[in-house]
């Protein structure tokens, strides 16, 4: 033991004498480097925050590129500098990911927001696209477009995310049924790689590169522009609320809902264990289509399935609309008492999670630890999941929201880097608690924690073939069962574009 911490000591001390030996030089050499933003060596603490609120790895500097030529200079000086530098990269969006994975320990963070001057360009014809900058917001997005009459198809369900963020993940939302996650809606990405080159690239040209920096964890290269493929937007959504007592009837109209093509065009759910008065914080948005009914319903603590869905449309087909709305529920199987319809603007229902935001900041709940954890659950394993999970393990839902909702494989490309359960449906599912700080009870975060390590036990031991989105492990042996067959890939992508393991090391790959 004393053998060990001397030698752990000696180990610390190395680092610390090479960091303080290389830090002037370091410094100075980043100073001498002709870009055309800047760095910044002080108050770097907003670089070693993020969402999840648990993480915190000071960079020894942050980059505000003005210029794609202003990272791949950067980034090409580290890697000049070689294996001896052990300087890393990490490019930050908007810094919501949950555990440190934007930040750069000692490292150089890029703030990718600082390209969103690079202007949108919106290219209209048969088959609309956009070019925008890898550090754009959503939101932005959605807002321009929509002076053209046209968005995205593929959605997340907060917009307050950056391109390029969402991109090295996949931006799953309720649209994922129909058009695939956002990164089956790319053609194509500009890149600087891991040595700093800049490379053009998409399904016919680099498509190696393409599609492993698609889902690609921020590994192989940093996006610095994306085509996004675009649709007419429409100018109202019909947003609907239902609630189903049986597990089996709620995911079986999910799945038919997302077989079919013309059905409605997000299909989303969640789970609400031992809450009561819900439905009257739901009141301010959503109508009973039955008042008298509806009042009659009593949730008594039960474990209740709210499916979600939305269809699009224009003012000037509300009678078509209603109708073939009013044919879809029919097909339904939900407590016929709950049916809950909101009518709002496009822009509205997408940016939805945003109003929940500015109220939650103006309590001071937003900046409170998330110990966030989701999971995507093989179809022909739903059940025993929600059984052991919703039944057993979660007591309520009071701690956040728990969506659940299937996606079809199909619209997922399987050259991407993403890692998903091999059926051809399966569900996010997303606990998306917040701790209250310092608590002790069942709302703070070491209980939370807690209890996202048992859902994790659970899934191992009954061998769900489950997979992490957003994932975060401490080992490479967990990194490794993650990839699973698709590690030899990783690996060769890895040693061709970031030989020297400079990028994205927020990860821990
Ligand atoms: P960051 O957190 O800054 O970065 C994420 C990772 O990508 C880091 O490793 C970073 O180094 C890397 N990276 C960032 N920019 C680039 C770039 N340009 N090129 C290469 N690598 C880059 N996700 C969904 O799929 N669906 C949802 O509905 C959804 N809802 C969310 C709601 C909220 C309130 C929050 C906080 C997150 C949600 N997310 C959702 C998760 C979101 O997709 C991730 O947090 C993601 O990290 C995006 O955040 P960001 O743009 O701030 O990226």
């Amino acid at each position: 033991m004393l053998f060990l911490r001397s030698f752990m000591i000696l180990v610390l001390s190395c680092i610390a004498i090479k960091i303080n030996l290389c830090f002037p030089n370091i410094l100075s050499s980043l100073k001498t480097l002709p870009i055309d933003g800047h760095f910044n060596f002080e108050q770097l603490h907003h670089a070693a925050k993020d969402f999840g609120n648990r993480y915190s790895f000071l960079p020894l500097a942050v980059l505000h590129p003005n210029s794609v030529s202003d990272i791949a200079t950067t980034v090409k000086h580290i890697w000049q500098m070689g294996p001896g530098s052990d300087l890393t990269v990490a490019a930050r969006g908007h810094g919501h990911s949950l555990q440190g994975q934007a930040q750069a320990h000692g490292g150089i963070v890029i703030n990718m927001k600082s390209l969103q001057g690079l202007k949108m360009q919106f290219h209209i014809g048969n088959l609309p696209y956009v070019d925008v900058s890898g550090g754009e917001l959503w939101i932005n997005i959605l807002r321009e477009g929509l002076k053209h009459g046209l968005a995205p198809k593929s959605w997340t369900d907060y917009l307050h995310l950056t391109v390029g963020g969402t991109l090295s993940n996949a931006g799953i939302s309720g649209q994922a049924f129909r058009h695939g996650p956002q990164i089956s809606n790319v053609h194509q990405l500009e890149v600087v790689t891991g040595k700093g080159e800049v490379v053009t690239c998409s399904g016919k040209q680099n498509s190696d590169l393409f599609h492993g920096v698609l889902g690609g964890l921020g590994q192989f290269g940093i996006i610095t522009r994306a085509r996004i493929s675009l649709e007419p937007a429409p100018e109202m959504v019909k947003w609907i609320r239902v609630l189903y007592t049986d597990f089996a009837t709620f995911i079986r109209d999910q799945e038919e809902l997302i077989s079919g093509e013309s059905t409605f065009d997000y299909v989303e759910g969640f789970v609400i264990i031992n809450r009561t008065g819900l439905l009257n914080n739901w009141r301010s948005s959503f109508n009973p289509q039955d008042p008298v009914q509806a009042s009659k319903f009593k949730s008594d603590g039960r474990t209740l399935f709210c499916l979600e869905l939305a269809k699009y449309f224009n003012r000037d087909e509300t009678a078509v609309v209603n109708r073939e709305i009013h044919s879809s529920l029919s097909q339904l199987n939900h407590i016929p008492s709950t049916l809950f319809v909101s009518e709002v603007p496009y822009i509205e229902f997408l940016d939805r999670v945003h109003i929940s935001e500015i109220k939650l900041r103006s309590k001071g709940l937003w900046e409170v630890p998330h110990p966030w954890l989701n999971l995507l659950v093989p179809r022909s394993k739903i059940q025993t999941f929600a059984q052991q999970v919703f039944g057993n393990i979660l007591k309520d839902t009071s701690n956040g929201p728990i969506l659940i909702y299937p996606v079809n494989k199909s619209k997922w490309d399987n050259r991407t880097s993403v890692v998903t359960p091999d059926e051809d449906v399966f569900y996010l599912v997303a606990f998306l608690s917040s701790a209250v700080p310092s608590s002790t009870g069942t709302d703070g975060l070491d209980h939370i924690l807690i209890q996202n390590k048992r859902i994790l036990e659970f899934c191992e031991i009954a061998r769900l073939g489950v997979k992490q989105y957003l994932p975060h492990y401490s080992t490479q042996g967990e990194w490794k069962a993650h990839f699973g067959s698709r590690w030899e890939v990783f690996v060769r992508r890895k040693s061709s574009y970031d030989p020297l393991a400079i990028l994205a090391p927020g990860q821990r790959i």
